[in-house]
């Protein structure tokens, strides 16, 4: 075993987990990448088919994002924002607001939803998604009981199989059963809706898109239906619901659920009829993951950044992570509407601030290296890899719908889902002993692919710099995978 595989042994507790598994086993020591490309320290090059898990855009040692970095280092590699500004948030924070807002580069942030609907204005820093999040939880619990009174208990609605990170906050608002259940006496209450999990509805109805009108199966938005009775049950008990969160366009860490298009319109314009503030946790989809979107009338105006902006949905909170740098270093932002900031405004003995803040809040070779990645997407080559990756993603998935166990495969722009069965007629789920995922997974590693399943979801999420060649390996090892997976279990 390498010498640094054996200090990980001897001392490293790694994330989510089994560590009893993880020590039977040499992990790969990962000493360097490029590109799509990741090395190990015992040479084997390996493709990065998930982004280093949902992180990394442009791919590694990015010259452009590398430069800016080194530039930034010759400065000053971290200052507080706690009494200070700094150069490269300050810049951040105006990028990332004109982006939000759709505007294109040197042109003033423009509404682009219904006139009245609040504008994201203001960037509250901090440094991954799990705090993303419960910045935007307590600004919005706190702003709720400011608006209706300090006696009002403000509560939170979140999607089924909901994942909004691992901080109790996030958690709270989280509704992934094995991951919350041990967790449950430290968690407040939130209450769930139902997401539309076409592959799985309780409705049996075909998608939304894919009417089948003959055998009764029409989709009639029960899903949107029930959302509306949460929303308005809760109203009537006389305590509207404080905030709606929800990953927008397509669900992550709950197995890479899509939402049918136009759900997040219906559903997000019911939260805001009901009074709710909308949290849209964009820290999967932000950052073009969601693909360049519907082109209007032949030619699009502007790229959207983000999935919001495929509906048109102005959220009141923007929660931005993983993508943010890059993914390059760890840096998180919130971003809020004016008529939230200010409710926190107030003379210092008022005590209206609002007392929250990390040690590395706005870190500034994090920001530098969120400037050039924000650069870099603008490009034309960078939407131009995006729009190919896409449709290769899409075209190469096709024939493994012939597999018997592949139940389904879903795809929301460069973020690929494949859910793995017991058999595809049925639907019937595998057994969690069997980790289909993870030997799945396993034999792609052999394979010189590396991934991450989500239960028994593959998931495929390459960098934008992925090239034709390296996505068709990437496809080819996963479908090898699980015909030898399936083939050795019988
Ligand atoms: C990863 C993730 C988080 C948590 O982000 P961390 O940086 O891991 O804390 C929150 N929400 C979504 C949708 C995520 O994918």
């Amino acid at each position: 075993m390498h010498r640094l595989a054996q200090l990980d042994h001897a001392h490293v507790w790694h994330p989510f987990t089994q560590m009893r598994d993880w020590l039977r086993r040499e992990p790969a020591v990962i000493v360097g990448g490029k590109g799509t490309r990741l090395r190990d320290a015992h040479g084997r090059e390996y493709l990065d088919a998930n982004s280093s898990i949902w992180t990394n855009l442009h791919g590694h040692r990015h010259p452009k994002l590398n430069a800016a970095i080194t530039r930034q280092l010759k400065k000053i590699a971290h200052s507080s924002a706690l009494g200070l500004a700094n150069e490269p948030a300050s810049r951040l924070a105006a990028e990332l607001v004109r982006r939000a807002e759709g505007g294109k580069r040197d042109e003033k942030p423009a509404g682009r939803a219904a006139a009245g609907a609040p504008h994201l204005k203001k960037v509250f820093f901090s440094d991954n998604g799990s705090t993303a999040l419960e910045v935007a939880l307590k600004l919005a619990y706190e702003y709720t009981r400011r608006t209706r009174g300090a006696k009002s208990k403000p509560k939170f609605l979140s999607l089924a199989g909901a994942y909004h990170g691992d901080t109790i906050g996030a958690v709270s608002l989280g509704h992934i059963d094995v991951f919350h259940r041990a967790y449950a006496g430290m968690l407040f209450k939130t209450n769930q809706v139902m997401s539309p999990y076409c592959y799985r509805c309780p409705f049996n109805r075909a998608k939304p898109e894919r009417d089948d009108a003959r055998n009764n199966r029409k989709c009639h938005w029960e899903c949107v239906g029930l959302a509306e009775q949460k929303f308005s049950a809760q109203k009537k008990k006389g305590q509207p619901y404080a905030a709606f969160v929800f990953e927008p366009l397509m669900q992550g860490a709950a197995g890479m659920i899509p939402q049918p298009v136009g759900w997040l319109s219906q559903v997000t314009a019911i939260a805001r009829n009901h009074g709710a503030l909308l949290i849209a946790d964009e820290v999967m989809t932000g950052f073009g993951r969601t693909g360049v979107g519907p082109a209007t009338g032949g030619k699009r105006k502007v790229e959207p950044l983000f999935a919001c902006q495929q509906e048109a949905v102005q959220p009141d909170f923007l929660c931005l992570a993983k993508g943010l740098t890059g993914g390059y270093l760890p840096m998180a932002a919130t971003l809020t509407t004016q008529k939230v900031f200010d409710a926190f405004l107030g003379e210092y003995e008022e005590l209206k601030t609002f007392f929250h803040g990390h040690s590395f809040t706005g870190n500034q070779l994090g920001a530098a290296a969120a400037l050039a990645s924000l650069e870099l997407l603008e490009t034309e080559t960078s939407i131009q890899q995006r729009t190919r990756l896409e449709k290769q993603l899409h075209d190469e998935l096709q024939p493994l719908w012939t597999l018997p166990n592949v139940g389904d495969i879903r795809q929301v722009g460069l973020v690929a889902g494949i859910e793995l069965v017991k058999d595809w007629r049925t639907r019937t789920p595998l057994a969690w002993r069997e980790r289909a995922g993870i030997r799945v997974c396993e034999g792609m590693a052999r394979r010189g692919v590396l991934t991450r399943p989500v239960g028994n979801v593959i998931v495929l999420m390459p960098p934008y710099c992925t090239t034709k060649a390296q996505l068709h390996q990437m496809i080819s090892a996963l479908a090898e995978s699980v015909v030898e997976t399936f083939k050795t279990r019988q």
